[in-house]
């Protein structure tokens, strides 16, 4: 079972693929965790990357191929993924195609959340995770907020989620993203998640049917 959420920030994305994890036990592949732990190790990769990503621009593609091309083929991803966050433009799309089709698979499942674009800068700037079991929770829809306790870890903000950087997510989103709908629907395997501005569960139950 080889899944796609595709969306804009802030849409659910995240959300949704935790959801799958629990039902379905295959690993989410996130470009955008895979990046910030990237970070996190100080490397100088990482070091370069944190200040892309603070602008809300683009990593270079070969980077983030390289990295999503090593988890998909390693062992952990045998029954398959989710993958999160990649493609996030057409060259990246065609460059999965090719992947895949060298080890002989396909994705089945491409979901997109429409989510109206309004709800999207809230729903960023507000976002808090736990920085130990990754729930998202949001400072403006919960009574949580940024350094509230999560069992043993604590809700944090990331860096790119304030309103600058979110305004330019938001528009390198419209240019390159957006396109590639496109790109799945004409392949038949792309279905749109409605609603996506009422509760995960509703959206969750909309993706369990489609599986099922
Ligand atoms: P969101 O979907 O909320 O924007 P992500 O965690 O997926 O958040 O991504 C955070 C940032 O990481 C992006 O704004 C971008 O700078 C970088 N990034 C993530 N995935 C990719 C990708 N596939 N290609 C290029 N850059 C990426």
């Amino acid at each position: 079972m080889n899944i796609l959420f595709l969306g804009a920030p802030g849409c659910g994305k995240g959300t949704q693929s935790k959801m799958l994890i629990k039902e379905y036990g295959i690993p989410q592949i996130s470009t955008g965790d895979l990046l910030r732990s990237e970070i996190s190790s100080k490397s100088e990769l990482g070091n370069q990357l944190k200040d892309i990503i603070s602008q809300g621009k683009f990593v270079n593609d070969e980077i983030v191929l390289e990295l999503v091309s090593k988890k998909i083929n390693s062992p952990e991803c045998k029954k398959g993924f989710i993958l999160d966050g990649f493609p996030r433009n057409l060259s990246q799309a065609k460059s999965l195609d090719k992947l895949l089709n060298t080890i002989n698979i396909q994705i089945k499942y491409v979901f997109f959340i429409d989510v109206p674009s309004e709800l999207l800068i809230k729903r960023c700037v507000g976002r808090i995770t736990c920085d130990t079991c990754g729930r998202i929770e949001n400072e403006y829809f919960s009574d949580f907020k940024e350094g509230d306790k999560c069992g043993d870890g604590v809700f944090v903000k990331r860096a790119d989620d304030n309103e600058k950087t979110v305004t330019n997510r938001l528009k390198v989103y419209t240019e390159q993203t957006e396109p590639i709908i496109d790109y799945y629907k004409e392949k038949n395997i792309l279905h749109t998640i409605i609603g996506g501005e009422g509760p995960a569960t509703e959206l969750t139950n909309q993706i369990f049917d489609i599986l099922s």
